[in-house]
């Protein structure tokens, strides 16, 4: 089912999940155990990342280098198949424009639709690692409202559409990011927000946004939104905090705000962070569905336990 059908069908604020793809060396099984203790809280949909292949330069004896892909995780493609293959539950895989040229995009697209998936994510993808700037591909999208625009064109080509008997140019249902923070580029949140709009003007159906720990900053986002003529569901994405550590960490990773009260609560609290984090997204969660939201997003990041809890006190 498309996610835009389940929002419009939807009755009360369900969860849904975002996985990150496993590593080389983590089995089908192992994968599909791994997420087992979430489906009891029956997720609507589960995302997963997708992350576009690095390379590393190696010397050789005669002192040149070549080029080597050093492919870190299991394609989105792939786990979103094995997660179908044993659970009842819909899949996003999300597509980034980095790495792919146009072709390779519309391939992709080809194998997902193969496979009967009809949800996309569709993001320009972070930078390659030791990159300051995202670099597009040559003869790929700069930003993801070029990738939403193409999507939605190459369904809509008649090539497209003699082939596959006149399908529908909205066969996927598309979501797309959002920060409530500001994206760390845009210059200002106004600006941010008008690059969103592109992004839902080009076709995107829903938005999901980047984690955040105080919900008014999620509440004046979604205003500003309506403001500015974005009618689409915009989803709150949570994330628990699970480590002392991770407020330095995420604010540099995410560029978020940590509200003092937490940082304060959390910084010297040893093992206990854990469990302060979880409860701070808790409390995150059913204010959030006290206040309407129609679906809240989790980012898993590897972690179980600390989410089952969340799902357990507040779905
Ligand atoms: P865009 O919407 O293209 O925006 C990027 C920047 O460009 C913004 O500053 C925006 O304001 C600006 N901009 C947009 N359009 C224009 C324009 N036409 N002219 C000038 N400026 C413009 N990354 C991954 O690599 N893999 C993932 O699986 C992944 N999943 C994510 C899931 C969610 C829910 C979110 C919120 C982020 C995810 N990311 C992922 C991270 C994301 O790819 C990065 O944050 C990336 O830097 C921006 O992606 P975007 O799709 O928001 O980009």
């Amino acid at each position: 089912m498309k996610v835009s059908d389940i929002l419009t069908t939807s009755t009360k604020a369900f969860p849904s999940l975002e996985i990150v793809p496993p590593l080389r060396g983590m089995t089908k099984d192992e994968l599909l155990e791994s997420i087992a203790p979430f489906m009891e809280f029956k997720p609507r949909y589960i995302n997963v990342t997708s992350h576009r292949d690095e390379f590393e330069f190696r010397p050789e004896s005669d002192g040149s280098f070549t080029r080597h892909l050093v492919r870190n995780r299991i394609s989105e493609t792939t786990v979103c198949a094995a997660i179908m293959s044993r659970y009842d539950v819909d899949v996003v895989p999300h597509l980034i424009c980095g790495g792919s040229t146009v072709e390779e995009t519309e391939s992709k697209l080809d194998n997902l639709e193969f496979l009967g998936i009809n949800n996309i994510l569709a993001l320009r993808g972070d930078c390659m690692t030791g990159e300051k700037r995202f670099t597009p591909t040559p003869g790929g999208y700069s930003y993801a409202s070029e990738l939403v625009e193409g999507i939605r064109k190459y369904q809509g080509s008649a090539g497209y559409r003699r082939k596959r008997n006149g399908a529908d140019d909205r066969y996927f249902c598309i979501g797309v990011g959002a920060y409530p923070e500001k994206h760390f580029e845009a210059p200002n949140i106004e600006t941010d927000i008008a690059n969103l709009k592109r992004k839902v003007d080009a076709g995107a159906d829903y938005i999901i946004t980047q984690m955040f720990f105080d919900n008014q900053v999620y509440y004046d986002f979604v205003r500003r939104c309506r403001e500015a003529g974005i009618t689409v569901p915009i989803i709150p994405g949570l994330k628990p905090l699970s480590t002392a550590r991770q407020i330095s960490t995420l604010p540099e990773a995410f560029s978020l705000d940590i509200p003092l009260e937490l940082t304060e609560a959390i910084r010297d609290a040893g093992k206990e962070a854990y469990r302060i984090g979880t409860e701070w997204c808790a409390m995150q969660c059913k204010d959030l569905i006290a206040n309407g939201v129609p679906a809240v997003h989790f980012y898993t990041m590897g972690k179980t336990d600390n989410i089952v809890s969340i799902l357990k006190e507040c779905f």
